[in-house]
């Protein structure tokens, strides 16, 4: 296999965009190798610029549920282009989108289009404050909700692999407004709220964490966020841009019955376009301009080919449900089977799975908090990652961050899967 077009591609992209890239996991810095130059994706497949094949986990982190080029959503998006590409004026689509939404997740009672889940979160807690007239917000180590101020500190993600917990150019005076709990820990949050409880306008948590790699939550974890915060007038926020209608059509909200004051969507809600929403109670979000006095706008929000491809993908979803059995299936299978490899050979490792979701954390035997997540061998995970690679499995870039099962997979890329994964770990044991 060589890779030398995109060896190419890189070096012509330093120099005219930072880094090369314009998110930087994409770089693979923390993989130490170079980035593949994707040229086309179908399926559950993606094609690098030298022609090279590879079985994607990475589904473009996660808003490729149903495999890449899916043709329904392909239809939807050409023959929306064809009706103009945006007007800035309302559409009937948009109406249908919050519809749709609200049909999965009958806790959105109102919801606001925007275009990534940054623009979500951050709207979500500028109307947190008004609505609570509170400034503080909670957030927890290893959870990122996207790049705005007020969440970059001990966030996950690209921030975590690159140990930039706290970005410069984030205000000291902005910073000291989040407070920060540690996910899985119900005791620090209450040391939080018993000092400051009445000050806090909302706790933003995803409900199972993307960001340190897959984490999930601990029984009754997200039930006592849910009492404390209404205790105390605080409201709860569901960052659900990577698990809405991933765990389940009604996202993490469903699955864990647990009802968010307000909730941010991304990702898979564009059907692989950008497109982000928040949205929640009636009450709250009818504060937002123009009905209320918080101000939030968008040139582009509410796209029709966004809107279009995200609707049919959506609405494939709600209408098709045996796909959550199928790639939580899938998942479990990839766990369970990664587990076996990892005992056979002798090695220290885990897997957390959830659903569709799961990341295989190096040189720790249990992943249940940031500070376990932070344990583990990225040193190990880059080699794993770069012999994946090699053997055609596309993962992602980076020890913290979450593998997905889309539709597109079947049982016998699970099975490949799994072949490689077993000679990449081979290889690093001997
Ligand atoms: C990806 C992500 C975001 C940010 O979404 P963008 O579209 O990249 O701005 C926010 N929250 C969570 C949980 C995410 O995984």
């Amino acid at each position: 296999m060589t890779t030398n077009n995109s060896k190419k591609a890189f070096a012509e992209a330093i120099q005219y965009i930072p880094g090369g890239v314009n998110s930087p996991v994409r770089a693979f810095k923390s993989v130490g190798t170079e980035p593949i130059f994707i040229a086309r994706a179908k399926g559950a497949k993606v094609f690098d610029i030298d022609n090279n094949e590879y079985l994607d986990f990475v589904a473009s982190w996660g808003p490729m549920i149903l495999g890449h080029a899916q043709e329904d959503i392909l239809a939807a998006i050409k023959s929306a282009a064809e009706m103009g590409t945006s007007y800035g004026a309302p559409t009937l689509l948009e109406t249908e989108m919050a519809k749709q939404i609200q049909l999965m997740m009958p806790a959105m009672q109102l919801v606001r289009m925007v275009n990534s889940g940054t623009e979500a979160t951050m709207s979500a807690i500028r109307l947190a404050r008004a609505y609570t007239k509170r400034e503080f917000i909670l957030k927890f180590e290893g959870n990122y909700h996207g790049h705005a101020d007020s969440f970059l500190i001990k966030a996950g993600s690209g921030a975590l692999t690159l140990g930039e917990p706290n970005s410069p150019g984030v205000p000291e005076s902005i910073a000291k407004n989040t407070l920060i709990a540690k996910f899985n820990n119900k005791e620090s949050v209450e040391q939080i709220f018993e000092k400051m409880g009445e000050k806090i306008a909302a706790v933003i948590v995803e409900p199972v964490a993307g960001n340190m790699g897959v984490v999930a939550p601990k029984d009754g974890f997200l039930g006592f966020l849910r009492s404390i915060t209404e205790k105390f007038g605080t409201l709860l926020i569901f960052d659900e841009v990577i698990t809405g209608f991933r765990l389940a059509p009604g996202g993490a909200q469903q699955y864990f019955g647990i009802t968010p004051d307000l909730t941010t969507l991304g990702k898979i809600i564009g059907g692989g376009l950008p497109v982000g929403a928040y949205g929640g109670k009636r009450q709250i979000m009818e504060m937002l301009s123009p009905n209320g006095p918080v101000y939030q706008a968008g040139t582009l929000s509410g796209n029709p080919l966004a809107m279009a491809a995200g609707l049919v993908g959506l609405r494939m979803l709600n209408d098709n449900q045996k796909i959550y059995a199928k790639i939580s299936n899938l998942g479990k299978q990839l766990a369970e089977g990664m587990r076996k490899n990892i005992e056979a050979l002798g090695l220290i490792a885990c897997v957390n799975q959830v659903e569709s979701m799961l990341t295989l954390f190096f040189g720790v035997e249990k992943v249940e908090s940031f500070d376990d997540a932070t344990q583990s061998d990225t040193d190990m995970y880059a080699r794993y990652f770069r012999k994946s690679l090699e053997s055609g499995i596309y993962l992602a870039p980076s020890q913290f961050e979450a593998s997905f099962i889309s539709n597109a997979h079947s049982q016998h890329h699970i099975d490949k899967a799994l072949e490689a994964n077993f000679e990449a770990l081979k290889e690093l044991v001997s």
